[in-house]
């Protein structure tokens, strides 16, 4: 087979298989406030309808039944099928990005697929959570934390060089830093202002973010970038309805964490290493977020 075909083959199993987990994350999203399980088999949640795995294929089923459950006809949520159309995009813009030739075809380049890619599945379910509940799930923060530094040590072994290879040591100084920055941030405002600034689900995803994107640039830079978002929106929101809203942080951050991994070697590649900028903007961030 040529290269291209090759290349062709790669993002459309990474399509695959982000639509597979796709449908993984929106069950989990429904069911971990539930505290349910996302392991056992899925079923009507008003009629209780065990699912064929032919209404179970990620977004043509939803299609398929308009959105309507096949026995008690109640809507089956948008939420489905909008998921595993993310998780599908994300996984192949992780794949473009990582395997730009086919020399890159390896198991190196898979397993940094797969853990970049990882990550993300689990912001969209931190994010979406956030969203719905004002809550982070520990499932997809502080317990996210060893499989990021245990994925770093894994890419090590096999010795990937490529994007975000940081190895072990420093994701695990990433998680250590940035918990530890969060917590303090947190305990701070509750010292100062006696009220909570920031929640401890924020914090354990703070923890997350350095996992996966080490200490500097990785976990700065995407916090830095997810804060500014954060900020923007959450002035204006503040503009509009003169200050009655609550923003959850959660989204935010997962949008800046998702800019690094697949942008952020371009935005270093423009911008050069200026880390004076982005301690300006994490130091604006935090005042924010505090006051
Ligand atoms: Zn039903």
């Amino acid at each position: 087979m040529s290269g291209s075909v090759l290349l062709i083959v790669a993002q459309s199993f990474a399509v695959l298989y982000g639509l597979v987990v796709g449908s993984f994350l929106a069950s989990s999203i429904v069911r971990i406030p539930e505290g349910r399980s996302s392991l056992v088999p899925s079923s009507c949640p008003r009629c209780a309808t065990p699912l064929h795995w032919h209404d179970n294929v990620p977004v043509l089923s939803w299609l398929r039944l308009r959105g309507r459950c096949r026995s008690c006809e109640s809507p089956i949520s948008a939420l489905y099928p909008l998921v595993e159309l993310l998780s599908a995009l994300l996984a192949w813009l992780v794949c473009r990005h990582l395997v730009q030739s086919p020399a890159d075809l390896d198991l190196a380049h898979a397993a940094a697929w797969a853990l970049q890619f990882g990550f993300l599945a689990m912001l969209i379910v931190a994010a979406t959570v956030d969203i719905r509940h004002r809550i982070i799930p520990d499932e997809t923060s502080i317990y996210a934390v060893p499989v990021g530094v245990g994925g770093h040590a894994v890419l090590e072994a096999l010795g990937y060089d490529g994007w975000l290879s940081i190895g072990w040591r420093e994701a695990a100084l990433g998680a250590a830093m940035w918990g530890g920055c969060f917590a303090f941030f947190s305990w701070s405002a509750l010292l100062l202002l006696r009220r909570e600034g920031l929640g401890w689900g924020d914090v354990k995803l703070a923890a997350m973010f350095g996992a996966f994107l080490g200490t500097m640039p990785g976990g700065l830079a995407a916090i830095a970038l997810g804060s500014l978002f954060g900020v923007v929106v959450g002035l204006a929101a503040t503009v509009i309805t003169w200050g009655r809203t609550y923003l959850p942080f959660g989204p935010p951050l997962a949008i800046g964490g998702a800019l690094y991994v697949l942008y952020g070697d371009l935005i270093f590649a423009f911008g050069g290493e200026d880390q004076g900028l982005l301690s300006l903007l994490a130091l604006v961030w935090s005042l924010l977020s505090s006051g």
